[in-house]
């Protein structure tokens, strides 16, 4: 349990629960309880009043192992994490958590450059500090794989060595694309 994806917010031991529930009773009170790696001591009752729920409501959450989608790695998706995804977020109740706290950031991390880069790359004119927010999202989305044309990119990049072209960003989205015409050429 050492190589667990540690959770900001939720890590450290979890306080005891205050409700004395068998394995069974937590198991048959849920769905998806049934098969998970559950931690039956951990339970916390829910408060069905506020959940979104179209049949069955979760009356209890509990501490679940899973592991990630996208990196593989185990993680806990704590019962006090769920309360507040299906509580205080109001997320519906079988929505699912399956990546670690970790790729979930990188994930809105990588939505947050998609959507500012689709915003600028829309635009006729940028202002200086939203040509070099550009360019960090070209960077940024190039390295994840997320951009592949390069002549669209080089475009901007051109676009970056005129209006800022002292900007650091800039230098290191040229040499990015040099490297990347290299790759291309030799392989
Ligand atoms: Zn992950």
């Amino acid at each position: 349990m050492d190589d667990l994806v540690p959770h900001p917010r939720y890590r450290g031991k979890p306080p005891r629960s205050q409700l004395i529930l068998t394995e069974q009773e937590v198991r048959g009170s849920y769905w998806r309880y049934g098969s998970a790696h559950i931690f039956p001591q951990t339970a916390l009752r829910a408060d069905l009043s506020v959940q979104r729920y179209a049949v069955f409501p979760r009356p209890y959450y509990v501490d679940m192992l899973k592991t990630c989608v996208e990196c593989s790695r185990a993680f806990i998706f704590y019962a006090r994490e769920q309360r507040d995804w299906y509580e205080t977020r109001g997320f519906f109740i079988d929505v699912d958590c399956v990546r670690c706290v970790e790729c979930r950031r990188k994930q809105r991390a990588d939505k947050r450059h998609m959507e500012r880069y689709s915003e600028f790359q829309a635009r006729d004119s940028l202002s200086r500090k939203e040509m070099m927010h550009f360019v960090d999202d070209c960077i940024f989305l190039f390295q994840q794989g997320k951009l592949k044309n390069l002549s669209h990119l080089g475009r901007i990049k051109n676009a970056a060595l005129k209006q800022i072209p002292e900007y650091a960003g800039t230098k290191t989205l040229q040499l990015l694309l040099q490297s990347a015409r290299t790759i291309g050429e030799i392989s």
